[in-house]
């Protein structure tokens, strides 16, 4: 069981994995580099900026 407490995350961030930061406006979106491989393409996080830089469409937003 995991006991040990984590004092640099809590239930309310995120890890966007463009900035390699914590982010409380993260969303999940789908790895733009791994395109093409079809159903279980990993999908990470991204965070409201990273996702206007990058042009990054959370999942469920998608047309
Ligand atoms: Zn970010």
């Amino acid at each position: 069981m995991e006991t040990r407490e984590n004092t640099e995350t809590d239930s309310s961030s995120q890890w966007c994995a463009w900035h390699q930061g914590h982010t409380f406006t993260a969303r999940l979106v789908r790895d733009p580099a791994d395109q093409g491989s079809g159903a279980g393409a990993p999908s990470l996080y991204a965070c409201g900026p990273c996702r206007y830089a990058y042009d990054l469409v959370p999942l469920g937003e998608q047309s």
